[in-house]
């Protein structure tokens, strides 16, 4: 649903990606406004701005007529804001960045809304610190509550001596004043690593990613429910943060081609790393960073795997995974089989049974289920 965004004079009817009808999921909150009447009264005119984490581009609608740097790991976060300017009728001069690419030109101003990882914070500031200078203008935004002093330590680490507003509206502003020394470059100081055993595979994650420092535990009941008779299959892991299922049924079935998609991209480059650090062979593998498997064609998968999202930002919702039973659902072969883990008390199987019209119990622990539907 369009919710109209009165913001700096101007007028934005704004939504939500995939679109929302819960007129509380509003495509901006009371921070993007804090910050964006602290950038009017600085009167800039055409400056080169870098946005960070602007969830669903309500910033680069309120400052279209900047010369923009749209920074995002999220595919979804990206297709909202090529949304929301298209349908305001917006065409400002962006540029599209994903989380480990790169602005190339001076900065003017940096907005960066916290992300919800501090390791994530971390990852994003000592990017930004190779691409400002003493001139850069940095201020950080969130709601108060998730101001905290480990992310204002960050930004004096990474920025300079860093100060925070007045709280407004419940939100708060973070300045950071950029000095002259620059830390280390080292893009890849805020990768973490940790032993698969199971696989005697080391697995490799970027900041954003889920199960960052350790196996996921309804990940590790999957991983002991890994089909071993797929021959020259092909198989989709969705949602494959790390890519932690996918590759452990590429080493139980040596002729299996398997597809990782995620929305997140540092999710599909850690899956890629996990590739190519734990296998030989990389033809068989491919990477796809992605909305679920939105424009798939119909009748092409013999199996996918999936350990679904159920939070998008710090809402808790089953829209993703009812998105992605059903896009499974199409993208199956007839006989292709769809297997999930899911938390018990979320009843996946009465989806699955909707839309596929039959569920198997797999395995399951006290807290965990594997359900399997096949596509008849
Ligand atoms: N498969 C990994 C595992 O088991 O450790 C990650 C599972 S995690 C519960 C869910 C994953 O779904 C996250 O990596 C998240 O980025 C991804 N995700 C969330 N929304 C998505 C969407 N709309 N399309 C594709 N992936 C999405």
């Amino acid at each position: 649903m369009n919710t109209l965004f009165k913001i700096n004079g101007l007028e934005l009817l704004l939504n939500r990606f995939p679109v929302s009808n819960d007129a509380n999921l509003q495509a901006w909150d009371a921070s993007d406004e804090y910050v964006l009447s602290h950038v009017n009264d600085l009167a800039l005119q055409s400056a080169n701005i870098l946005l960070i984490n602007d969830t669903f581009g309500a910033l680069a609608c309120a400052l279209h007529a900047h010369n923009l740097y749209w920074q995002s790991d999220s595919y979804i976060g990206r297709s909202a804001c090529q949304k929301n300017l298209e349908d305001n009728q917006l065409t400002p001069n962006i540029n599209y960045l994903n989380s480990l690419e790169q602005p190339t030109n001076a900065l003017d101003l940096v907005l960066i809304k916290l992300p919800k990882s501090t390791a994530m914070l971390a990852h994003q500031l000592q990017q930004l610190r190779q691409v400002i200078n003493k001139d850069t203008i940095v201020i950080g935004f969130a709601k108060a509550k998730d101001v905290h002093n480990s992310g204002i330590k960050l930004f004096e680490k990474f920025i300079g001596e860093t100060t925070t507003s007045l709280a407004k509206k419940k939100s708060r502003l973070i300045f950071a004043s950029v000095n002259n020394e620059q830390t280390s470059s080292d893009e890849n100081a805020q990768l973490v690593q940790w032993p698969l055993a199971k696989h005697n595979f080391t697995i490799t994650n970027y900041a954003g990613v889920f199960a960052n420092t350790q196996l996921d535990i309804g990940a590790q009941l999957m991983l002991e429910n890994i089909p071993t008779d797929l021959d020259d299959a092909f198989v989709i892991d969705l949602g494959c943060g790390n890519g932690v299922l996918g590759l452990s049924v590429a080493a139980l079935n040596e002729d299996a081609k398997i597809r990782f998609t995620d929305e997140s991209f540092m999710a599909i480059a850690s899956a890629k790393l996990n590739a190519q650090n734990n296998f030989e062979q990389q033809s068989r593998f491919e990477f796809d960073w992605h909305d679920c498997l939105s424009d798939y064609d119909y009748d092409q998968a013999d199996l996918i795997i999936c350990n679904p999202p159920f939070h998008q930002l710090k809402a808790v919702t089953d829209h993703i995974a009812w998105q992605m039973f059903n896009d499974a659902y199409r993208t199956l072969k007839h006989g292709g089989k769809l297997r999930i883990v899911g938390n018990r008390h979320l009843g996946y199987h009465i989806k699955l049974q909707r839309i596929f019209d039959n569920c198997t119990t797999i395995d399951s622990n006290g807290k965990f289920v594997i359900l399997e539907a096949t596509k008849y």
